[in-house]
C-alpha cells in the first residue's frame, strides 16, 4: 500500500489529482485478513503535505459475539486526512510522507478500519432471529 507521489510535488500548492486503489488482500496483525476493493480517493497538494479523501470499500472477517461464527462484514471505510511531509520535526502520531515522496496509506487505513468495526458484531443466520 505504497504509492509514490513525487510528481505531486512538482505541482502547486492546491493541485489535485485522483489515485486509483486496485483489489488486493492485506492482513493486519490485529485486524486479520482485509480485502480492500477498487475505488478512487482524492489527493490534494497542501502546504505541509498531501491531504487525502475519498472511500476505500473493504471487507473484514469477524466472529459473531455470540456463537463465534465467523462473518463477512462490508464496510465503506471514508478517509479523510492529511499526511505531512516528514521534516524531522513532526510528531509521531501524524501520518507521514517519507523523504521519497512514498505515501503508505495501510497504517492509516488500519486506524480508520479500527474505528469502523462494531464492537459487538452479530451474525444474521441465526443470532440476529433469536431475540435474546
Ligand atoms: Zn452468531
Amino acid at each position: 500500500m505504497i504509492y509514490n507521489l513525487s510528481e505531486m510535488f512538482k505541482q502547486s500548492l492546491g493541485f489535485s489529482k485522483q489515485l486509483e486503489i486496485n483489489n488486493f488482500k492485506y492482513n493486519y496483525y490485529d485486524i486479520g485478513n482485509v480485502k480492500v476493493q477498487k475505488s478512487v480517493i482524492d489527493l490534494t497538494k497542501t502546504d505541509k503535505g498531501i491531504w487525502i479523501s475519498g472511500t476505500i470499500p473493504v471487507g473484514i472477517e469477524l466472529n459473531c459475539s455470540r456463537c463465534l461464527e465467523q462473518i463477512d462484514l462490508d464496510l465503506d471505510i471514508n478517509l479523510n486526512e492529511e499526511f505531512l511531509v516528514d521534516d524531522g520535526f513532526i510528531n509521531e502520531d501524524s501520518f507521514t510522507i517519507d523523504k521519497d515522496n512514498h505515501l503508505r496509506l495501510d497504517e492509516c487505513l488500519r486506524e480508520y478500519i479500527i474505528i469502523n468495526i462494531p464492537l459487538k458484531p452479530i451474525c444474521s443466520k441465526k443470532c440476529k432471529l433469536m431475540n435474546y
